[in-house]
């Protein structure tokens, strides 16, 4: 007799014949029984099926592409637990020689042979660390001068990730936001210091503000702080949030101070999944010495004579990324990383002076420092438009490009701008390809007869102040 039972799965089954591609897939409840695993794949597979092709997120600054070598050694660490050190002690070893690579590449002046620093998940984990580390410092010398320790507070611009936000609530430390404006558009550092005081644990200025692509002034702020806290007697500090400009910098413009050659910058984290060119997660924080890391943070594994220093959040966490980061050192070298920053930045350019010269639209600096830009509508342009950048994003998205429209940060909130990230992975073609669906978009949208959903409702909410658009619905949380 035939078997009737086959649409219910088993070796024979068809992935579109059997019954389970029927029916809804799990919201609330474990499935009563197991399914094959082919058509088990096939349903988590087609729930992100219509996603963009992450090589055209455009808003993404997390890499999106190894060459196959890399993903092969990553795919075959799968399996590895970084923490289990004892069981795998040559990961850790690797681990250490990233840290001094990487400490190296800025500028560390600690002799010992293994740098200290420490593996994160992100840039999240490793501003948490260098965060954390700068407060119980802080913390120590209080307490040894018998002097009050509740309410430390750091000092950063508004243009901050969100992971300071977290820092700041989950630790209870107040965070003192420094305005961005048309004209200061990167951290002032007078401003900073004004708003400095005993307990300030640490300033945090960002290389490579995620909002606006600019690079604050380390060495500015460095030298304004030296004689601010010679004034004062205090002894504040500098952790560089370096997400991006950790792997940018030391490539592209090694003559500029903003590391370990300072002074008072003491710590820096990084994004070794950003322009560390490794696949998510990864990150890196370093500090200066080995007395700049809390004692309670850290615990020292010995192996092979090696010293290696533990430190982290999480305990359980991939080991493979740490064999990528590895690998891309020695693939590429500096001069590879070099030639790989180099193209992102020059693609960047072409794609801001393309864009600066379409007639809706003006960037928001002349400068590109990273490979990435935001624009904006032109102020007299914008009044009579029918359409906004949130219309242009919804078009660019029917190509399958991710090219995200946003608010600025407090102060500057009335500006909806675009940004672009440019990665490995992106070339000076598929920039054309781009250019070419932006201008076909805008010929669209000039064709309008109605104003569309987006721009009356922006019709709605804001006023026409001068020649600045008062967006009063700012995405953005308020406290
Ligand atoms: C991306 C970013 C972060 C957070 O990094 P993750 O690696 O995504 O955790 C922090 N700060 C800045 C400036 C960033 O650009």
């Amino acid at each position: 007799m035939k078997d009737q039972n086959f649409r219910n799965g088993d070796a024979k089954t068809a992935i579109f014949g059997s019954n389970e591609m029927l029916q809804p897939s799990p919201v609330d409840k474990i499935p009563d029984g197991p399914t094959t695993p082919q058509i088990a794949y096939q349903m988590v597979k087609d729930e992100t099926f219509a996603q963009t092709q992450p090589r055209l997120n455009l808003a993404t600054f997390v890499t999106t592409y190894m060459d196959d070598y890399a993903t092969k050694l990553m795919n075959e660490a799968i399996d590895i637990n970084y923490i289990d050190e004892t069981e795998y002690p040559r990961i850790a070893v690797m681990n250490a020689k990233c840290i001094n690579i990487i400490a190296n590449l800025w500028n560390t002046p600690e002799q010992a042979k293994w740098k200290s620093g420490a593996l994160a998940i992100g840039s999240s984990e490793a501003c948490m660390l260098g965060g954390v580390a700068a407060w119980l410092r802080w913390r120590k010398k209080r307490q040894a001068q018998g002097k009050p320790t509740d309410k430390p507070n750091f000092v950063i611009s508004s243009g901050f990730q969100v992971v300071w936000e977290k820092f700041a609530q989950l630790w209870q430390i107040e965070m003192r936001q420094v305005p961005l404006t048309l004209e200061k558009t990167t951290l002032d550092p007078e401003a900073a210091l004004k708003m400095c005081d005993e307990n300030t644990i640490c300033i945090v200025p960002i290389e490579g503000v995620t909002w606006t692509g600019l690079n604050d002034d380390v060495e500015a702020l460095d030298k304004a702080l030296d004689a601010y806290n010679a004034k004062t007697g205090f002894d504040i500090p500098i952790h560089v949030d370096a997400a991006s400009g950790g792997f940018i910098l030391p490539f592209l413009q090694p003559e500029l101070k903003w590391d370990f050659r300072l002074k008072w910058v003491l710590s820096i984290s990084t994004s070794g999944h950003k322009f560390g060119l490794v696949y998510p997660g990864l990150g890196w924080v370093v500090w200066k010495d080995a007395k700049y890391l809390p004692e309670e943070m850290s615990f020292s594994v010995n192996y092979l004579g090696a010293n290696i220093t533990q430190v982290g959040l999480n305990f359980s966490r991939p080991a493979a990324q740490i064999l990528g980061q590895y690998y891309q050192f020695i693939r590429l070298g500096f001069e590879g990383y070099k030639a790989i920053q180099q193209n992102g930045m020059e693609i960047a350019k072409y794609l801001h002076q393309q864009i600066g010269q379409m007639k809706p639209f003006v960037n928001y600096s002349p400068e590109v420092v990273n490979p990435l830009f935001i624009w904006y509508m032109k102020p007299e342009y914008a009044k009579t438009a029918k359409w906004t950048l949130y219309d242009l994003q919804d078009k660019l998205k029917q190509g399958g490009w991710m090219v995200p429209a946003y608010t600025l940060p407090e102060n500057i909130q009335n500006y909806i701008v675009m940004r672009i990230v440019v990665r490995q992975g992106f070339s000076r073609d598929m920039a054309d390809m781009l250019l070419n669906d932006i201008n076909s978009a805008i010929a669209e949208l000039e064709k309008l007869e109605y104003p569309t959903p987006t721009r009356i409702a922006q019709e709605k909410n804001i006023e026409i102040k001068g020649s600045v658009f008062t967006h009063t619905g700012s995405g953005r949380k308020k406290k």
